[in-house]
């Protein structure tokens, strides 16, 4: 089976067919760097870097692009409030961006290109629309013609007239028609800015993308994707400047991920309840804060809270604790036991996960394939005998999942209080069903890591020694 993906675009389901046999151009829209990322913003970089892992996974070369936009209204803004550089401001918050999607597991783009590297490609495109008479200087800015563009609202699924009679009519004198967006802009007073042919000014935001996935990837890409929130008008300005510029399809497939919401509000500087990555990283680890997103499928809205990321912390230490008793198990059994049963659940539980994936890259039922594995493990681990060839191949799918995911299922060098009291319910669970063998094979697996038990009348105690 091949990969089925929503197109927001034609609005369902489609076989993935890249342009070329085994490739794949992608295109993700990046920040504006002029704070730290908040919550939302880690979604995109997260969802789209499972999206790579799993396209690779299935064996294409992805060519993986992802802008920053470094200059913008809101980092001068900034800047002035800071009392710093503009380009000082934009530098650190990129570190600051690089800084948290590493923590989350986030594997660099090909290239991150920024506005500021591609101002001559920026000015060529916009006169290029300007001898097109898509667009139009005005003042000082240039602006592009919306209504000449035919297939404009085709992604957001407006027509013109939809929003023209939706929207406020803002009174701009220097546009021709309120719907007409800015692609250049005159430079004000003080402000950053580069020459070109219609006097100094700056690239407005929707060019940047048109003009870098040109540049970096061609005419047409297979996948452009972002945030649903970027759908209109970023994204609809994006395929009119660029179709209108080359006459032909920007992107194959447009793929949106869903919103966050912060203990079921939407989140907002005004409710308060605005959460940077890095504070959440800071309180519940990158790792499970990645595994929480994981555990949503992309396109469906994701609710943030605490008692959701502790319940997220737990399913991912029980993936862990599988794959340490399984280890451990590993290290001292020999070969012996039945084989060929245990190996062909495992092969067959490697397929369902893949067929989940394969439709529209539905990471939350790739995760519960996962726990599926960890119970089918744990089951194996209560078997009498054990052999070495059906741990290794346990243990070999739990690493490819996580690796294809993203996701640390391997412990660290200490066990966390939570995956202790795990091992120890589970010898609990082990001495009731009489199953002392294993009951022992935890104690020593604890012993081995430093953890001593202690049996009492008021249940089993246990201190790091
Ligand atoms: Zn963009």
């Amino acid at each position: 089976m091949a990969i089925q993906l929503y197109n927001s675009l034609t609005k369902k389901k489609e076989t993935f067919v890249p342009m070329e046999e085994g490739k794949v151009k992608m295109y993700v829209c990046g920040p504006t760097v002029y704070n730290y990322i908040h919550i939302g913003n880690a979604r995109p970089p997260i969802v789209y870097d499972m999206v790579r892992r799993y396209l690779e996974y299935r064996g294409y070369e992805v060519e993986f692009i992802s802008n920053f936009t470094d200059v913008d209204d809101k980092i001068i803004r900034a800047a002035h409030e800071l009392g710093e550089d503009v380009f000082a401001v934009a530098n650190r918050f990129i570190e600051e961006y690089h800084n948290d999607t590493c923590a989350l597991g986030v594997k660099k783009a090909n290239k991150h290109p920024r506005v500021t590297e591609t101002i001559p490609e920026i000015i060529d495109f916009v006169a290029k629309l300007i001898e097109k008479e898509y667009a139009y200087e005005s003042g000082g800015d240039v602006y592009f013609r919306t209504k000449k563009f035919e297939g404009y609202g085709k992604l957001s699924s407006q027509s013109i007239d939809d929003l023209r009679s939706g929207a406020r009519i803002e009174v701009d004198e220097r546009k021709e028609d309120p719907l007409d967006f800015v692609l250049w802009k005159a430079a004000k007073e003080g402000e950053v800015s580069w020459e070109s042919p219609w006097g100094d000014g700056r690239p407005g935001w929707h060019i940047e993308c048109s003009a870098m996935v040109k540049k970096y990837l061609g005419d047409t890409i297979d996948i452009h994707a972002g945030g649903k929130d970027l759908s209109f008008p970023h994204h609809e300005n994006e395929i009119a400047q660029s179709e209108a510029l080359t006459g032909k399809t920007m992107a194959n497939y447009w793929m949106h991920n869903g919103f966050i919401n912060i203990n079921n509000e939407k989140m907002s500087k005004s409710l308060g309840n605005f959460v940077l990555a890095h504070d959440i990283i800071r309180q519940h680890s990158a790792e499970v804060v990645r595994f929480f997103m994981l555990t949503a499928h992309y396109r469906s809205p994701i609710n943030f809270s605490d008692e959701l990321l502790d319940g997220a912390k737990n399913g991912l230490e029980r993936l862990r604790t599988a794959v340490s008793s399984l280890e451990h198990r590993l290290g001292e059994s020999a070969d012996y036991g039945e084989k060929a049963e245990w190996l062909t659940k495992i092969s067959q539980l490697k397929e369902t996960f893949i067929n989940e994936m394969d439709d529209d890259f539905n990471s939350a039922n790739g995760i519960s394939v996962m726990f599926d594995l960890a119970k089918e493990a744990n089951r194996y681990l209560r078997e009498e005998q054990t052999s070495k060839e059906v741990l290794q191949a346990f243990i070999a799918l739990f690493d490819e999942l996580a690796g294809v995911l993203g996701i640390v299922v391997r412990t660290q060098a200490e066990l966390l209080d939570t995956e202790i009291e795990a091992l120890i319910e589970e010898r609990n669970e082990a001495r009731r069903s009489r199953n002392f063998k294993r009951a022992d094979e935890i104690r020593d697996q604890l012993k081995d890591q430093g953890i001593l038990l202690e049996d009492t009348a008021q249940g089993v105690r246990w201190k790091r020694g």
